[in-house]
């Protein structure tokens, strides 16, 4: 059966098709510069990528490309034969926790949400019309980057604040990143062999959180209302003082606007820094004697561990530590500072098995109390797992 999982953001368009159940990817590529000037596509298929100037007015622009391409390339001989749609969804709220087949309820649910995901929601909208159009007769599904999260318990979503904010304007912990942290935590029990497990799921990206899941569902997680709560991001602050706000408003004359743009973006990483967002630069400075990065790095870490002792605590133990996303899976020298700074727990690094890069592996010596693993995520395959099966149960 034919599965496309797509990823639509406000001026591109990532896709992949599987074949599924055998999880073949048949096809994928990305759309660049929806919208915008110098727009293109690329595409992938047998190992080969080539890329396409195109214009890109729109969404639907782009998925008459795409589909141009999946008849030229024989990758499908009518657009009846894909089967289901699953695109990623960014915020659900509370209203849905889990993968869901589209209907008029879904839509509606990220349309009312689009406040709490002002970039995302919308464009997953465009981009579910934008299919729709092309492709009425397929299961469109909607997987929730905040579904997985949904398992947590009250004492672990709520804030301290006025309760009303909670019943009036929904403002509680609803974390993000939650297909990679299910797939993770489902690939390590896996590894592990069975399900009644407690693990930490630490994605290191761009964006960054790690969960806290207990039996294969999410007790905790470092997200929190918006993504912008948890660890050290690459320009996002993560957790602060909540009154730094007022209080730089005040000292600088600044707007809030203008308090979020620096606290979204030009923080983290990139504002201890001063040099970039990239943890590859960052890295690259600390290695040159750079304090600044130096110190980006040391805090990156610090505050990691702090939620990996956090979780350990909250779960009464744990029996694996996973790193996944851009810098869990290849930064050599951020695994090491944090699983260093973990030696107190008993665990041990085993320095040559963690020389490595997005490849799925055990990182932690046979003595370690914990096992580490890298195990790279794959947010696309979930996003076609979740589709199938509810194609299947149609
Ligand atoms: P993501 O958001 O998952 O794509 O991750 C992006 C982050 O991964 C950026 O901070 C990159 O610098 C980082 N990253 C990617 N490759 C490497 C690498 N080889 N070493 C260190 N960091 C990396």
């Amino acid at each position: 059966m034919k599965i496309l999982a797509v990823n639509a953001g406000s001026s591109s368009l990532k896709f992949q098709m599987y074949e599924m159940p055998q999880e073949k990817v048949l096809i994928s590529g990305v759309f660049e510069r929806i919208g915008i000037d110098n727009s293109f596509y690329t595409i992938k298929l047998n190992g080969e990528k080539i890329t396409h100037e195109v214009e890109l007015s729109n969404h639907s622009v782009a998925v008459g490309f795409l589909t141009k391409e999946l008849l030229e390339n024989n990758i499908v001989d009518s657009l009846d034969e894909i089967k289901g749609v699953g695109h990623r969804t960014v915020q659900g709220a509370d209203k849905i926790s889990d993968s869901v087949i589209v209907n008029e309820y879904v839509e509606d649910i990220i349309q009312k949400y689009k406040t709490l995901a002002p970039l995302h929601n919308p464009a997953s909208l465009v981009g579910i019309k934008a299919f729709k159009e092309y492709m009425p007769n397929a299961v469109h599904v909607a997987v929730f980057d905040t579904a997985f999260h949904q398992t947590m318990p009250e004492e672990a979503f709520m804030y301290a604040v006025p309760y009303e904010w909670y019943t009036e304007h929904a403002v509680r912990k609803y974390g993000m990143h939650g297909t990679s942290h299910k797939y993770v935590s489902r690939r390590i029990n896996e590894i592990l062999g069975r399900n009644d497990t407690k693990v930490i799921v630490c994605h290191l990206g761009n964006g960054g959180s790690l969960s806290a899941v207990v039996n294969g569902k999410c007790i905790d997680t470092s997200m929190g209302l918006t993504p912008n709560a948890g660890i050290v991001m690459g320009s996002r602050c993560g957790d602060i003082d909540a009154s730094i706000i007022p209080y730089i408003m005040e000292v600088t004359g600044m707007s809030i606007s203008e308090v979020d743009k620096a606290l979204n973006k030009e923080s983290g990483l990139l504002g201890i820094s001063g040099v970039s967002s990239d943890s590859r630069d960052v890295e690259k400075g600390a290695n040159d004697g750079n304090k600044r990065c130096i110190l980006a790095q040391n805090i990156y870490v610090r505050r990691v561990v702090e939620y990996i002792a956090k979780y350990y605590v909250l779960m009464g133990g744990v029996d694996a530590i996973c790193f996944t996303a851009g810098i869990g899976e290849n930064s050599i020298s951020t695994r090491e500072k944090i699983i260093e700074r973990l030696s107190v727990l008993g665990i041990k690094l085993d320095k040559e098995a963690n020389n490595v890069r997005g490849e799925e592996k055990l990182i932690t010596s046979k003595d370690s109390s914990i096992p580490c693993y890298v195990i790279p995520t794959n947010e696309e395959l979930m996003i076609a797992r979740d589709t199938y099966n509810l194609v299947d149960e149609k």
